[in-house]
């Protein structure tokens, strides 16, 4: 029959590859627990409203890159293309509200979107994201900002930007847009057609057009920070003086607007320049209000989402080594039936205090099952045939350095083991 291949713009992460995830997911999620965030769990569908009250219907997501289709009751759902919407509804039908606030979750999920597949950017990808809702201070923003720089400093990820915006709130988004429209408006039939569009509907949105053209059209377009208010002036320095405490830098650009509609005041990305053009590793920013969208109280929110794929590119690319766990402690060899059956007790003793045991599941002879144990990368070996037996002690071989040493069969305990494998 003909081989089945991964979709398009899928990817397998193989046993070579998933514990390197696992190593980075653990760093993150110590993290997490460190600033008193606690993982939520949400569907991987929902019904499609979700994402067009909580993306925004005039984004890019909602109008180009949703897989959305009808289940076999005629609803329309739609694979999450990102996490955040779908929490915010948890939050307001779980009435997490009423829990001690600020609520801190976290989240680590797939996300599918229907993209030209390219490096860094996949159809169905991986985002380890943060929502923190009830704090609508400076500090908040400066604090869920620190997050994503500490674990790069962590894992020792250098160069890596920070860029911060704030996009002000309603009021001055409107004198701002107005201010756009008039500056597009004369060389509205340079812009691509996307971005004609979106001069009527949402022309902060061409600010982050990847298209050369509107990007060269865009360049002397008048800049957000000049249109906050006092109040989001206000809140913009203060985000700006606690990441100065906290010993963070970062670049104020203007430009950033972020994809997603539900964004006020503060926006932020981690750029890396060693990756390619989906450089994005990270983007996050302020949603106050977004709770209400899901016929819930208002409340202040604010968050970020990760590339897990992207971080694990740039990851490889600056060469991080992350320190590996042993996959094998001891692999046992027995001879003969006797032997094998003294192999599947001391394995399972073993197994029982910790250590991590393997023998031969395919009747191979000795030399290939060395070998296996060399490719698994087993720390240790011992062959267990009848003069062994007899005497009730075992030569156990160290494959790292060839050291070898005798241990009573009774004495091969996991502490044994653990001082021997070092
Ligand atoms: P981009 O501008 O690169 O399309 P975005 O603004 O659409 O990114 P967000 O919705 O903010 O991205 O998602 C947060 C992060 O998730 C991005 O910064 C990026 O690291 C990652 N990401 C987004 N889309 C994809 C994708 N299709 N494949 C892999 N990673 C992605
Ligand atoms: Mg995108």
């Amino acid at each position: 029959m003909a081989q089945v291949t991964a979709p398009k713009g899928t990817q397998d992460i193989l046993p070579k590859d998933s514990g390197r995830w696992q190593r980075v997911e653990a760093i993150i999620r110590e993290l997490c627990a460190q600033y008193g965030f606690k993982e939520i769990r949400t569907p991987v569908f929902e019904h499609t409203e979700v994402f067009v009250r909580g993306v925004g219907e005039t984004t890019d997501v909602v109008t180009k890159e949703m897989y959305t289709f009808e289940d076999k009751g005629g609803r329309s759902v739609t694979l999450r293309p990102e996490g955040t919407a779908g929490i915010v509804r948890a939050f307001v039908e779980n009435g997490l509200f009423n829990e001690a606030l600020p609520a801190k979750l976290y989240y680590m999920i797939q996300c599918f979107r229907y993209e030209k597949p390219q490096k860094g950017r996949l159809r169905e990808f991986h985002q380890f994201g943060i929502e923190l809702f009830g704090a609508a201070d400076p500090i908040a923003d400066a604090t869920v900002i620190s997050m994503p720089y500490r674990l790069f400093k962590r894992v020792g990820l250098g160069g890596i930007s920070l860029q911060i915006n704030s996009i002000g709130c309603r009021e001055c988004r409107a004198r701002y847009r107005e201010a756009l429209i008039a500056y597009f408006e004369k060389d509205r039939e340079r812009l691509c057609p996307t971005c004609q569009e979106r001069l009527e509907k949402n022309p902060m949105r061409i600010l982050d057009c990847k298209s050369e053209i509107c990007r060269r059209v865009a360049e002397q377009a008048p800049l957000i920070t000049d249109y906050l208010c006092p109040d989001c002036d206000a809140h913009f320095s203060a985000v700006k003086k606690y990441l100065d405490v906290m010993g963070i830098a970062y670049q104020v650009n203007p430009r950033i607007v972020r994809g997603l509609d539900y964004y006020n005041r503060t926006v932020f990305e981690f750029i890396s320049d060693q990756i390619g053009a989906q450089g994005t590793v990270c983007g996050g920013g302020r949603y106050d209000g977004m709770t209400e969208q899901f016929g819930g109280g208002p409340q202040p929110g604010i968050g970020f989402a990760m590339g897990m794929e992207r971080f694990m590119l740039v990851l490889e690319q600056a060469g991080v080594e992350l320190p590996a766990e042993r996959d094998c402690d001891l692999f046992l060899i027995p001879l003969g039936e006797r032997a094998v059956q003294e192999a599947v007790r001391l394995t399972a003793l073993l197994t029982e205090s910790g250590s991590r045991v393997q023998y031969d599941l395919m009747a191979r002879s000795v030399k290939a099952q060395m070998k296996y144990a060399d490719r698994i990368g087993a720390a240790c070996t011992a062959v267990l045939g009848d003069s062994e037996l007899e005497e009730g002690a075992v030569v156990v071989k160290n494959m790292a350095d060839g050291r070898q040493e005798k241990v009573a069969l009774d004495a091969l305990s996991s502490k044994w083991l653990e001082g021997f494998c070092k």
